[in-house]
């Protein structure tokens, strides 16, 4: 991409594609030079015919059969180019074969003229400048390439002009001059025709590589709109946004959900005793314990508020809900991560409240659903921290 950016960065006439850039030109390039060279081909195959037919109807027999054989060498060497051009080659072989092609037309075109004489000899002399003037301006070839076939066209004009019993050494040359001074300008047309299809597709490359950074600076952003900054796990928002998602689409085809609410117990005494910034550690490690304690990439866990972690559980049953909160507890008690003076145990701990949404209770909201957590949570808080209560509808008397 530097590359690319310092190539765009500079003057357009200097633009030049080396290495890889020139590689993945090509490639990209292939399909519509082929078909240019193609369609060439088949041009010159049918206007050799053609010219032949049309001189067979309107010129003596005698004439006609003294430009049979070189007319006769154009059709296969055209028809070869044609075919090689069918499928990619290594560059160095596409070359051989165009140039070698396009040298034995051209030779083909001139002879038709050389061996008829008389007013065809030069007429077709320069039918043939005609023919290599066009395969310069239309093929997209390398620019050697393209100095090679005028110089095969100016060099057959030259030879054949000297040995033209019509004209006199200085008119062969005066002609040859004239010819390459056109030449010459459609080399340039040529080169400036490369070089801006160069920066188009540079641009190209500058514009798909721009989109990707965005698409992926997006997609980060995104991410970190959805994660809490501090442990990693998903935030309110994306836990919204999950609720919503399960509602609208999913709830009819699964069978119910359960909620925990997590709270860390006596959280604001650690806070006070070991440092704020204690407590964000422990807040990180509580975080990894409870996302590790999930079923599957199902579960979502997301830090609610300060201490508070809510776990949602699509499809889950009572049962099964028991068992990942019990766990959740079980392991951050284990953790033994220090809190001396809660007042439960010098570790720390979490309360869960449990609330579950029966597959035929559709009427339940998410935010109901949510409501019932924080309400078992109230009671686990006040049966004496450290545990889980599953709600039932009487527990929804208790405060919120
Ligand atoms: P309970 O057992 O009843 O839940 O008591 P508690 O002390 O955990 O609850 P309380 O709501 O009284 O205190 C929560 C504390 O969490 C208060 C606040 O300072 C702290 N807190 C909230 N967010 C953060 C945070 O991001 N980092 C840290 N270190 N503390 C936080
Ligand atoms: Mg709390
Ligand atoms: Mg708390």
């Amino acid at each position: 991409m530097e590359q690319v950016e310092r190539l765009l960065g500079g003057r357009t006439r200097d633009i030049r594609l080396n290495g890889d850039l020139a590689r993945l030109f090509r490639e990209r390039s292939w399909p519509q030079t082929a078909k240019i060279i193609r369609a060439w081909m088949i041009w010159v195959i049918v206007l050799d015919v053609l010219t032949l037919g049309l001189y067979a109807i309107l010129l003596p027999t005698q004439t006609v059969v003294t430009m049979l054989w070189p007319a006769s060498l154009l059709p296969p060497a055209a028809l070869v180019a044609a075919m090689v051009f069918l499928r990619p080659h290594a560059l160095w072989l596409q070359g051989v074969i165009i140039l070698s092609a396009v040298f034995l037309i051209l030779l083909s075109v001139a002879l038709v003229g050389v061996h008829a004489g008389g007013e065809f000899y030069e007429r077709h002399l320069t039918i043939m400048l005609f023919v290599a003037v066009t395969a310069i301006i239309i093929f997209p070839i390398p620019l050697g390439w393209a100095i090679a076939i005028s110089a095969f066209a100016l060099g057959i004009y030259f030879v054949f002009q000297l040995h033209n019993p019509n004209i006199e050494v200085g008119s062969a040359l005066a002609g040859t001059l004239f010819f390459a001074s056109g030449v010459v300008a459609t080399i340039v047309a040529r080169r400036t025709a490369t070089i801006l299809a160069h920066k188009t597709f540079l641009l190209e490359l500058r514009d798909r590589s721009r989109l990707a950074e965005l698409t992926d600076a997006n997609s980060q952003l995104e991410l970190l709109a959805r994660t809490d900054p501090l442990t990693g796990v998903a935030n309110r928002r994306s836990m919204m946004e999950t609720l919503h998602h399960f509602w609208n689409a999913d709830l009819k085809q699964t069978s119910g959900a359960a909620m925990l609410m997590c709270d860390v117990d006596d959280f604001k005494r650690l806070n006070d005793n070991l440092g704020h910034a204690e407590g964000d550690r422990c807040l990180v490690k509580v975080a990894g314990i409870i996302q590790s304690s999930m079923r599957d990439e199902r579960d979502q866990v997301a830090r609610y508020g300060g201490e508070e972690f809510l776990v949602f559980l699509p499809g889950a049953d009572e049962q099964e809900a028991r068992v990942i909160a019990e766990r959740i507890r079980n392991r951050v008690e284990a953790a033994s991560l220090p809190n001396p003076t809660s007042r439960v145990v010098p570790y720390v701990t979490v309360s869960i409240g449990v609330a579950i949404l029966m597959q035929d209770c559709g009427l339940v909201s998410a935010e109901q659903l949510q409501r019932q957590a924080d309400a078992a949570l109230y009671l686990a808080k006040k049966a004496g921290r450290n545990c889980l209560v599953v709600h039932t509808p009487e527990t929804d008397q208790a405060p919120d």
